[in-house]
């Protein structure tokens, strides 16, 4: 038996690629640059210095993408673990705009890699849906808009009725559709890289912990167990683990565990539950991210931890948490559990740059990896390989320290407060749709809601405006930016308005139109059920949303 460390049981080890185990550094060598660390940041930064005729040794303490890189849901995104909006209050428009593209460029290197080396098991499938379980419209409306007109990303709002054709779940209201998005087996793409990484000349170190490294000097030193190494370049890689090689960087990423699992077949029920092919999320925290993966298994994930936990002591949540927005599944079981840790940053940005003269950093991904981690390769490769100073677009997000034991503590309770939130929001969405239903199946219905209702008075401020604006006065973006109204949105009639076709079935969508006409409507009937419940109970509407 091997005494190479072993990788953490999961669907993705069951169904992994075979790939050799690569033995430890043991002796002495030099290299232009050495990276720490075998993630998906520290090969996509191997591969493209690489491929630029570099020499380059990567060492990594364990197994190739042995962590989050190999354990993770999946899905490539455009964007950043950040919303784009605070994105845009931080940094300015134009400057936002320059970093969504980069965001996109990361996840076009992922489709086209997977493509070029024709990997094996990487089975990209497109699409990402992020549904609403409130019928609250405004918010993202007013992030369709800011994508997809002010940003330029292919995005488009999708009505509750065009979502529970798809997600046959009653907890679902409206939702916005990332045709560009795609989703994959992460840890069999990290090991194509890895060959990739290989074939192009580099050499990669398992079970080669690095143990201290001596920056100064014109040749860095790095120690491992074994050997030491000198380079020119040192690219930390390490995310959460590099803990004492730099204590203070490490300082600055608070680590989060978030649980996966995998059902077993799910046969024909699972495909009459959830026709959509794509990714899909129902919050904006760790909860509820799940795609349909070997042809009828639902890998499901759920659950922050800010300390690690034991998986298996999710699988009865993730379980239930699958039970309750698809009752429809009857009984399952779940076949794997399995946990991963993330790093955040305390602004939710990635950590990419120079730390000391040619030591770089590449780190700080969140839960936002996938596209990030080769935007990031992409950037730092150039960065030594050709003076290129793109990575500056990074420098407004600071490392910043995460506030050791009592940052990982108010997390935690912020993670809780934000569920409880959540649920409190979603069980008022549904008491509003269950009394909208049952006024409309009573004889006099229509006649009752035909009946004027007391309108509102509109604030002065907001009269005149059309709900976009309203949406977009609601939600200010920046000071200086006025949100498009929707009249101004261009009507592509593929996406506009209640339309019944399913998703796009190609990755190749660059020229996609935003459209949020369908949401506005939506809006309109979230408000219109909002009045009828509200002129019931005969007390003055509810004027938030207004
Ligand atoms: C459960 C889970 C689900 C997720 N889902 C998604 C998703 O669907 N989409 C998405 O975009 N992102 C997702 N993420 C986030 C994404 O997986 C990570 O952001 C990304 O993989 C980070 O890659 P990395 O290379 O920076 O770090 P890692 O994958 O953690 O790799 C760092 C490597 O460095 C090695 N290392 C550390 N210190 C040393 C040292 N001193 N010497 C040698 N080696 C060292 C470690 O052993 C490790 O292998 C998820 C994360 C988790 C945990």
């Amino acid at each position: 038996m091997s005494d190479q460390p072993a990788y953490a049981a999961s669907w993705y080890t069951e169904t992994m690629v075979a790939s050799p185990e690569r033995g430890a550094l043991t002796s002495d060598i030099d290299v232009d640059v050495c990276i720490v660390g075998a993630g998906l940041a520290g090969l996509t930064t191997a591969l493209e210095l690489a491929r630029r005729g570099w020499s380059v040794a990567v060492l990594e303490a364990r197994r190739i993408a042995w962590n989050a890189s190999g354990r993770n849901t999946g899905f490539v995104l455009p964007g950043f673990a950040q919303s784009m909006d605070a994105v845009v209050r931080r940094v300015g428009l134009d400057h936002a705009r320059q970093l969504w593209t980069l965001s996109e460029a990361g996840l076009n290197y992922v489709r086209r890699t997977i493509r070029e080396i024709a990997m094996p098991g990487v089975d990209p499938s497109p699409g990402w849906l992020q549904v609403s379980k409130s019928d609250d419209v405004d918010h993202d409306l007013a992030l369709v808009r800011l994508i997809g007109q002010e940003l330029g990303g292919a995005i488009e709002g999708w009505p509750a009725e065009r979502v529970r054709e798809v997600l046959r779940s009653s907890h679902y209201f409206h939702a916005i559709h990332f045709p560009t998005a795609f989703h994959i087996h992460p840890l069999n793409y990290a090991l194509g890289l890895a060959t990739a990484v290989e074939a192009a000349g580099a050499r990669i170190f398992e079970a080669t912990p690095v143990l201290s490294i001596d920056a100064d000097g014109v040749r860095k030193r790095v120690t491992t167990p074994s050997a030491s190494l000198r380079a020119d370049h040192i690219v930390l890689a390490g995310n959460v683990h590099l803990g004492k090689v730099m204590r203070r960087v490490a300082g600055t990423l608070l680590p989060v565990w978030t649980y996966v699992a995998t059902t077993a077949p799910l046969g024909a029920r699972l495909a009459d539950a959830i026709i959509y092919s794509g990714a899909v999320s129902d919050t904006d925290l760790a909860d509820n991210h799940y795609r349909v993966v070997g042809g009828d298994r639902l890998m499901w994930s759920g659950g922050m931890t800010t300390w690690e936990r034991n998986p298996r002591r999710f699988g009865g949540r993730l379980k239930s948490d699958i039970q309750r927005i698809y009752p429809q599944l009857g009984e399952i079981d779940i076949d794997h559990v399995w946990t991963g840790v993330l790093g955040n940053t305390i602004h939710r940005m990635p950590q990419i740059g120079e730390l000391l003269p040619r030591v770089w950093l590449v780190s700080g991904f969140g839960g936002h990896g996938l596209n990030t981690t080769a935007m990031a390769g992409n950037l730092v490769a150039r960065a030594i390989a050709e003076g290129d100073d793109t990575w500056r677009l990074f420098q407004p997000y600071e490392l910043v320290w995460a506030g050791g034991r009592i940052g990982r503590a108010m997390a935690q309770v912020h993670y809780w407060w934000f569920h409880a939130r959540e649920v409190a929001k979603a069980r008022e969405a549904q008491k509003r749709a269950e009394e909208f239903r049952r006024n409309e199946q009573r004889p006099d219905a229509s006649a009752e809601l035909e009946e004027p209702i007391e309108v509102p008075p509109v604030a002065p401020e907001q009269a005149g405006r059309t709900l976009a604006e309203q949406a977009s006065a609601a939600h200010p973006v920046n000071e200086s930016r006025k949100m498009a109204s929707t009249s101004a949105a261009p009507a592509d009639p593929q996406f506009v308005s209640r339309n019944k076709g399913r998703a796009p079935k190609t990755n190749d969508l660059a020229g996609v139109v935003p459209a949020s006409d369908a949401m506005d409507e939506e809006r309109a009937a979230v408000r219109k059920r909002k009045s009828a419940r509200n002129a019931k109970r005969n007390r003055p509407l509810d004027t938030e949303n207004v």
